[in-house]
């Protein structure tokens, strides 16, 4: 049997991780995965996490099995968070939240129970999209289509194009948004474009589905979930994945969550009901320590500023490092970059071709995607001058 596996091809991102590992070049920068990294070139260990840490070893507890929803003051905390204390739709028992293996397990938990609910549906993903949004709704079994987004000519988003091939989706469809921080390319709709959007979602009846990887890395974690909001006041019914992987910079622990937004507390019910049908049958439960980690920290109002205050440290480097590096090509006679700086979030669309990428990979040892993405969030004040030496050396 096992004769018949044909050997798949790397994941592109993790793939170019191990060439990154594999590469003796003490200068090499890996720009391809999407982690933040602190000025010392490694994941930070926020005050806030360590300190949870502290406590939660200093009160040690046995570790049983978490319910198949994950933890109860985990999911309130994350509620809260996303939708705001004072949400009404929360107050109506109108949504349903699931603690999950970080953001791709809510995507993929959200994608098996649509596939089970709609399994002739249409999955729209942005062109482009983080890759695993195709994979992985592929892999649930749904056809994946995508939706104009960027346009090279632009810099930027084609919203007409976009809107006009959601307006051109059949009902029904499941159409892929970022909430924030758009990955790969930094570009995000303005309040304005997002209500239009909304509009065509309604009158077409599509089914909204937020990917919210990165609350926090835009411009604030209220004013980046002022998007989900907008949602809830829509009146629409729609899914909502979230990840702590990146704000809590808790990779490994697999934390994030599934929000259903139902049209009414029967309904969201129901629907609890088989998610956790998904879950049971998938991994039976989810793991203890994030949970206890985020919600020792949101549920602690000192902690909690601290986190607050510790990611908007790493969001206000990110923009330093990327004036840095517009203002490192400006100064080698790269004038037409500076859309670096206005983009959000952790990645840069680059503009660079797949030919350039290869030559920064090749002859420098920069890992960068070969459609040009790169991870701002891995520069530092060491590696900054020699990314933009490489850039201004492939461009020329
Ligand atoms: N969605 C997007 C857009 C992402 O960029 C990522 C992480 N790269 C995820 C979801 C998944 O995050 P997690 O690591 O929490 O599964």
């Amino acid at each position: 049997l096992l004769d018949r596996a044909e050997l798949a091809p790397a994941d592109p991102i993790l793939g170019l991780t191990e060439a990154y590992n594999s590469d003796d070049r003490p200068q090499k920068v890996n720009l391809g995965v999407g982690v933040y990294l602190d000025e010392s070139g490694k994941v930070p260990l926020l005050d806030c996490v360590r300190t949870a840490q502290q406590r939660l070893a200093a009160d040690a507890k046995p570790i049983g099995y978490l319910g198949i929803d994950g933890m109860p003051a985990y999911r309130e905390a994350v509620r809260g968070l996303v939708f705001g204390e004072e949400s009404a739709v929360l107050a109506d028992g109108r949504v349903v939240t699931v603690q999950s293996l970080g953001g791709t397990g809510g995507l993929k938990v959200g994608a098996d129970l649509l596939r089970q609910l709609h399994p002739s549906a249409t999955v729209l993903i942005s062109n482009p999209s983080w890759e695993n949004h195709r994979a992985l709704f592929t892999r649930a079994g749904f056809r994946v289509d995508s939706y104009r987004y960027y346009e090279p000519a632009l810099k930027g988003i084609d919203v007409d194009a976009m809107l006009a091939d959601l307006r051109s989706a059949e009902a029904g469809t499941i159409v892929l948004l970022h909430a924030c921080c758009h990955n790969p390319t930094g570009y995000d709709l303005t309040p304005e474009q997002w209500d239009d959007v909304i509009a065509v979602l309604r009158e077409r009846d599509l089914m909204p589905f937020l990917d919210m990887a990165y609350q926090g890395f835009g411009f604030g974690v209220e004013e980046d979930g002022a998007v989900v909001r907008k949602f809830v006041e829509s009146g629409l019914s729609f899914f909502l994945a979230t990840s702590f992987s990146k704000s809590f910079s808790l990779y490994g622990e697999r934390i994030g969550s599934l929000s259903v937004v139902t049209g009414s507390a029967d309904e969201a019910k129901r629907v609890l009901s088989q998610l956790k049908i998904c879950i049971r049958t998938n991994y039976s439960n989810p793991p203890t320590q994030g949970a206890a980690l985020v919600t020792t920290v949101l549920g602690d109002r000192e902690l909690r500023a601290t986190w607050e205050s510790e990611l908007a440290g790493m969001r206000d480097r990110i923009k330093k490092l990327r004036r840095k590096l517009v203002s490192g090509l400006e100064g080698r006679g790269i004038g037409d970059m500076c859309f670096i700086q206005e983009q959000l979030g952790m990645f840069s669309y680059s503009g660079l071709t797949s030919e350039q990428m290869i030559r920064l990979r090749q002859e420098f040892g920069i890992y960068g995607t070969d459609a040009g993405r790169m991870c701002v969030a891995a520069l530092n004040d060491r590696n900054v001058d020699y990314v933009a030496d490489a850039i201004a050396a492939v461009r020329h």
